[in-house]
C-alpha cells in the first residue's frame, strides 16, 4: 500500500522565549526549518527512502548556520569540539553512530558510513576518524568549527562554576547559574538537530546530530549517539531527542517510546508524554520528535520551546518554536 510520506525535524529544545529572539531572527529560523522540510518533502515525493530523507534533512540542519550541529559546535571544557551523531533504519534495525569525533563536516553522513561500510554500530574518537578518512568522508580544519560566541559561552559557564555543563539553548539553566546574557539570543545557536520520517512504503527512520553540551568533559558522550536513547527507529516508531543527554540515556528514551507502543499498545502521544514526564521527574529537560507507522507525528517537549516542524505529503510545511502555536503539527 502506498502511504503519504511524513517528515518531522527539530533544531533543539530549551528555554526559547519570544523576548530572546528578534523578529528577524525568528523569521530566519522559521524560514530555515520550512526550506529544509520542503527539500525533504520533495525527496520523499520523488521516492526517497525514509533513511535518505532523514540523512538529507539532518545534513542540511548541520550545514545551516542557524542550526550548528556540525559547524560552530559547543566547546568542551578543554576548548575543543567533540561531535556525536546516530542514524537508524526502522525497517532493518540497521544503525550507525559516532561519538567524540572532530573535523567531520557532516557527522550524520559519517554515521551512515559506519552503518553501511563497517561491521560496527558505534565508533568513537581517533579510530572512528581514521576509519572515516579511509572511506573518503569530508573533513574540515578544526578552525571551521570555532566561533567566538561559543567560546564566550564556555567562558561564562566556567566563570560561574568550572564543572557546570550547560545545554546550549537552555536559558533557564543559564539563568540559575547566574549568566548575565541570555544564551538563547540569536547569537547563541542551537546544538542538537534531528529528523524522523515515514516514506511512501511505510518505512521509518531517525537521525540525530549534536555538538553536545557546553563545558562537557572531553570524552563525555551524550544521548545522541546512544542508539535507543537519543535516536531510535523500528517498524513501529522513529524517535529523535534533544535535551539534557544524561537523563535521556538513563531512561533510554527513544527505546522506551517504542517499547510502550509495542508491548503496551500505547498510542504515540501517550507513549511520548509518559516518557518525557519521567525525564522531567528525574530532573532533565528537553523534547523529542516521533513518527509512528500510521504516519502520526508527535513533537512534545518539557522545556519552554523547541525548534520544530513537519510536512505530510503535498501539504504545506508547518513550523513552530514556542509552546502551543497555531501552526504546530
Ligand atoms: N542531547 C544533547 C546532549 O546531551 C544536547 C542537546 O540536545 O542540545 O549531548
Amino acid at each position: 500500500m502506498v502511504r503519504i510520506p511524513v517528515l518531522a525535524i527539530h533544531g533543539g529544545a530549551g528555554t526559547i522565549n519570544r523576548a530572546a529572539l528578534s523578529p528577524e531572527a525568528e523569521r530566519g529560523y522559521r524560514d530555515a526549518l520550512r526550506a529544509i522540510l520542503e527539500k525533504g518533502r520533495e525527496a520523499l515525493a520523488d521516492g526517497a527512502s525514509a533513511l535518505d530523507a532523514v540523512t538529507l534533512a539532518v545534513s542540511m540542519l548541520e550545514d545551516c548556520p542557524l542550526f550548528n550541529a556540525g559547524r560552530g559546535a559547543v566547546y568542551t571544557s578543554a576548548e575543543t569540539h567533540e561531535l556525536d551523531a546516530a542514524i537508524m533504519d526502522g525497517e532493518t534495525l540497521r544503525t550507525g553512530a559516532l561519538s567524540c569525533v572532530h573535523g567531520v563536516k557532516n557527522p550524520i553522513r559519517a554515521a551512515r558510513v559506519v552503518m553501511e561500510q563497517s561491521p560496527h554500530v558505534l565508533m568513537t574518537g581517533d579510530g572512528a576518524m581514521a576509519f572515516l578518512r579511509a572511506r573518503g568522508v569530508e573533513f574540515m580544519p578544526d578552525a571551521y568549527f570555532d566561533t567566538e560566541q561559543r567560546l564566550e559561552q564556555l567562558r561564562l559557564a566556567q566563570a560561574v562554576r568550572p564543572d557546570a555543563m550547560v545545554l546550549d539553548h537552555d536559558g533557564a539553566a543559564a539563568g540559575k547559574m547566574g549568566f548575565a546574557g541570555n544564551p538563547l539570543d540569536e547569537k547563541t545557536k542551537m546544538g542538537t538537530v534531528g529528523a524522523v520520517a515515514m516514506d511512501a512504503q511505510g518505512r521509518l527512520a531517525a537521525a540525530t546530530s549534536t555538538g553536545g553540551m557546553t563545558n562537557k568533559l572531553p570524552g563525555r558522550v551524550g544521548d545522541t549517539p546512544i542508539v535507543g536513547a537519543g535516536c531510535y527507529a523500528d517498524d513501529g516508531v522513529a524517535v529523535s531527542c534533544t535535551g539534557s543527554g544524561e537523563y535521556f540515556i538513563r531512561l533510554v528514551v527513544g527505546h522506551d517510546v517504542a517499547a510502550r507502543m509495542r508491548y503496551q499498545g500505547a498510542a504515540l502521544d501517550d507513549a511520548v508524554r509518559a516518557v518525557l514526564e519521567r525525564v522531567g521527574a528525574l530532573g532533565g529537560t528537553g523534547g523529542l520528535i516521533a513518527v509512528d507507522r500510521e504516519g502520526n507525528v508527535s513533537l512534545p517537549f518539557i522545556s519552554e520551546g523547541m525548534y520544530r516542524g513537519c510536512v505530510r505529503g503535498n501539504e504545506t510545511a508547518r513550523v513552530a518554536i514556542y509552546g502551543a502555536e497555531d501552526e504546530d503539527c
